[in-house]
């Protein structure tokens, strides 16, 4: 049930619906909430009226729904767009996905970072960091994805990016160099094919193999493929102390390119460039005036998490070498998340590892990596002021980046949403709950093209979340990360109630979602 030991748990909720047997013009009525329309505007006390898949009615509804919700106090919401997710195979072995759908996520953004599901043979060995080797039936490109994804039918809806560095792996192996024409064409066919099967854009991981290896060049041509529909998503090349080069590398592919950018996790690691995200915050802002849709996404900590190996590989743990797109890191403030070789690391950090074998941190790292290359971490190095001041902007939307696998995987995988909400929304007022609500619903939906999602109008998709504002609250911590949030009465996935309570129900109502349909 869980992915890679995972550790979250749900129980299936018979509670006896059927019984209220009233036969009401509805088939859900959310009674007297504060309904959030996910536009950014204040809530409004009403109602909240559902037949079959969508919202018929807001305000004052009269007439009874087969299920009635009584929300007095309680806010109701658009369901919440996770766009930066690794979600890909892991809602195929897991449909439930209790880890998102808990928190009230009910899209899913996959194929982040570069990394996706398309072709199959050179995507499967990419997703070995995330959950167990399990045999899966091989699908026929992004098309076989996302049917693929309409016969599991998992408990949230999916949309998909078409992943550069997978495809990239797929024409040229690891090849340090550039391609070809030939193998360009070859790789613009992979993305037109993933395009024309509904895919929502692009992604790039440009500190990952392979896609580090790619020139901007290459990627402008790629994204030109998009011809204007969907849009570029990047884990930036530099994350650290060549932010700002990274994020004009990013809006050049767009302004080249002809596409919106998404800028991934924005944020900046190692003390010493602490503070830069004031600049590339404002490298955005220049870049939407000159016209350019950029925006970015963010998820609410101040570690990150990724795969041992490219912590090494960007010399985040070594002093002396050059400095890599991570920044530099602590070996103790580098924890291991998910270690298949040797679960009793999990947990660790580098300096106990370095200790244990008695090397020096970076040899130990090493180690680790050689025991198991699917080896992933928890990666302390980012400043709290900056994400705050991420967070705050307008430009700035919600991603968990969530890595599923492991005992101990970083706490945004089980804990994002609520944590935007209660403690930067409620808590700290770093940005009112209005806005947080807008940052995870209208605002995300509109930029990922999906049609009728985000918001809570009569015509939309009946995706809501109804949570208490004073007591929503993640509970996953780097400790114990495997925890569902407080707080949330009841998430509905395409008006089907998912769950109920802070119980899972066993429902799965989810869908492929294509571009624009
Ligand atoms: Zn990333």
């Amino acid at each position: 049930m869980t992915v890679g030991g995972g550790g979250g748990s749900f129980r299936t909720n018979c509670v006896g619906r059927l019984a209220m047997a009233t036969e009401g013009p509805y088939d859900l009525v959310i009674r007297g909430g504060t309904v959030f329309d996910g536009s950014g505007g204040a809530g409004m006390r009403g109602d909240v009226g559902v037949r079959g898949d969508r919202i018929v009615a807001v305000g004052v509804v009269v007439g009874r729904g087969a299920t009635e919700i009584e929300a007095a106090g309680l806010a109701v919401t658009p369901g919440f767009v996770d766009v930066h997710s690794h979600d890909d195979l892991a809602v195929l072995m897991e449909p439930e996905y209790p880890c998102k759908v808990m928190q009230g996520v009910t899209t899913d953004i996959v194929g982040n970072c570069g990394t996706a599901v398309a072709p199959f043979a050179a995507a499967r060995p990419m997703f070995r960091a995330i959950g167990p080797e399990v045999e899966m039936e091989p699908w026929e490109g992004y098309a076989g994805y996302l049917e693929r994804v309409d016969e599991v039918r998992p408990s949230l809806n999916i949309a998909a990016l078409v992943g550069h560095g997978t495809i990239r792996r797929a024409v040229l192996g690891n090849a340090e160099r550039a391609p070809d024409a030939g193998e360009l064409a070859q790789m613009a066919a992979y993305v037109r094919e993933g395009m024309e099967a509904g895919a929502v854009g692009l992604s790039t991981g440009l500190i990952y193999e392979p896609g580090r290896y790619a020139a901007t060049e290459e990627v402008i041509a790629l994204a030109r493929v998009l011809d204007g529909r969907g849009l570029y998503a990047t884990h930036m090349r530099n994350e650290g102390k060549y932010l700002l080069e990274a994020v004009a590398e990013a809006i050049r592919v767009g302004e080249e390119g002809g596409v919106a950018v998404e800028i991934s996790h924005h944020k900046v690691g190692g003390a010493d460039n602490w503070g830069k995200v004031r600049e590339s915050i404002k490298l955005i802002e220049v870049a939407r005036a000159r016209g350019l849709d950029v925006t970015a996404d963010q998820y609410p900590y101040t570690a990150g998490s990724t795969s041992l190996f490219a912590v090494l590989q960007n010399n985040a743990l070594n002093e002396r070498g050059e400095e890599g797109g991570l920044g530099r890191a602590d070996p103790a403030n580098v924890r291991i998340a998910f270690c298949p070789a040797n679960h009793d690391w999990e947990g660790k950090s580098i300096r106990e590892m370095a200790d244990l074998f008695d090397l020096p941190a970076e040899e130990a790292a090493r180690k680790v990596v050689e025991a198991s290359v699917r080896t992933t971490v928890v990666i302390e190095t980012m400043d709290e002021a900056d994400v705050r001041m991420v967070m705050a902007h307008s430009t700035t939307m919600i991603g968990s980046d969530g890595v599923p696998g492991g005992s101990k995987p970083h706490p945004r995988l089980y804990g994002t949403f609520p944590r935007v909400l209660g403690r930067y929304a409620r808590d700290e007022g770093v940005v009112s709950l209005a806005e947080a609500v807008h940052k995870m619903t209208g605002m995300p939906a509109v930029k990922f093209g999906l049609k009728d999602r985000g918001s809570l109008r009569a015509g939309a998709f009946a995706d809501l979340v109804v949570f208490d504002p004073a007591t929503i609250a993640d509970r996953a911590t780097y400790a114990d990360p495997c925890q569902f949030p407080a707080g949330i009465r009841a998430i509905f996935v395409n008006g089907v109630q998912v769950a109920d309570n802070g119980l899972h129900t066993g429902a799965r109502p989810g869908r492929a979602l294509r571009r624009g349909m």
